[in-house]
């Protein structure tokens, strides 16, 4: 007799039902290449994973998480699923500048691509950060992309999907990685170990991104960071023009050394600043950062409700030029004064 958890499977990532039934459809009707989207954490390579899983999987209930497949896969060390990652460059122990897939690698991925799986029944390519992939790595791989062996899957991951190159994105499946509701990230947590107190925390904390909660657990100065984060959208408020304008200079030194995190703050901001439109309109429950109740709901009266949407509008804007490029140190001065 088969044990309960085979029989159950492999759970599908937190909060990722809908993308995942999506994908195993798409799979069945013959698509190979995917791109998952969605903002960092969120659980995107973990969907690549469970995907890669399905794959390859040995049972028919699959992936069932713990055949010899699921589990090498899972680990990270199964021969036939490979992940490519966003280069780093580096100076002077610093970081300096992220770029996609080098067209070595895709080099590298064309001639496996070709060669029959040596231990699974597909061969799994995930390329994480494929819109800071080069024109020339993107044009290498477009023909592998559109034509391959029947046993090849393409899984692209990207945080924004406006800026892949059209060429690449019109050959791929799109599914977003959607945001986890804040129970089932508690729950998860539950599983993995933590205390319910802790669990409550970091769920409410994770605004959706359930990878972010799991490095959390291990990692105190990522909550440090994120209360400081949080914090600065309250402390803004009574900053006088100038402080806002240096701390725009200050953002901008973060956004060139490591846009993620800007990102991630800004993320961060526009949670508290949703937090404080719901106070101003006298609807505190739905107020998310509950240890920060007071100062949001005092914040939000200083502000006013107007003032706040607009500010949020200005976020939105701000999140999207500089995804796109568009010249940093205005983009922030133009959000720090629209306050
Ligand atoms: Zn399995």
């Amino acid at each position: 007799m088969r044990n309960l958890e085979i029989q159950d499977g492999l759970a599908v990532p937190v909060g990722q039902q809908e993308p995942t039934t999506f994908l195993r459809k798409a799979i069945e009707n013959g698509h190979s290449a995917f791109l998952l989207y969605g903002p960092r954490h969120i659980g995107k390579h973990t969907l690549a994973l469970y995907l890669a899983a399905m794959l390859n999987c040995c049972e028919a209930n699959n992936p069932c998480g713990q055949c010899m497949s699921c589990r090498r896969i899972l680990k990270g060390v199964f021969a036939d699923v490979k992940t490519a990652g966003i280069e780093t460059a580096e100076k002077g122990g610093e970081e300096i500048a992220k770029t996609g897939i080098s067209t070595e690698q895709v080099k590298d991925i064309i001639e496996s691509a070709a060669v029959a799986p040596y231990e699974g029944k597909t061969k799994v390519f995930i390329i994480d950060g494929a819109e800071y992939m080069s024109l020339p790595a993107a044009n290498r791989l477009l023909k592998t992309l559109e034509e391959h062996q029947n046993y090849v899957y393409f899984i692209l991951l990207a945080e924004n999907a406006d800026i892949i190159l059209p060429t690449i994105s019109s050959r791929l499946s799109k599914v977003e990685v959607k945001e986890a509701a804040e129970e089932d990230i508690k729950e998860y947590l539950i599983s993995l170990g933590t205390d319910k107190e802790t669990a409550q925390i970091l769920a409410a904390m994770a605004d959706g991104k359930t990878g972010w909660a799991v490095l959390a657990m291990q990692n105190a100065d990522m909550v440090q960071e994120r209360q400081d984060f949080a914090k600065k959208a309250l402390d803004i408020t009574a900053y006088p023009l100038s402080k806002r304008l240096a701390l725009a200079g200050e953002l901008n030194k973060m956004f060139v050394k490591d846009r993620q995190s800007l990102y991630c703050l800004l993320d961060i901001w526009q949670n508290i600043y949703r937090d404080m439109l719901a106070a101003s309109l006298g609807q505190d429950v739905l107020v998310r950062n509950s240890q920060l109740v007071q100062n949001i709901k005092e914040a939000a009266m200083l502000l006013g409700s107007a003032r706040i949407t607009a500010f949020l509008q200005s976020l939105a804007r701000s999140k999207k030029l500089l995804k796109q490029n568009v010249a940093s140190l205005l983009t922030l001065e133009a959000l720090m004064l629209s306050l």
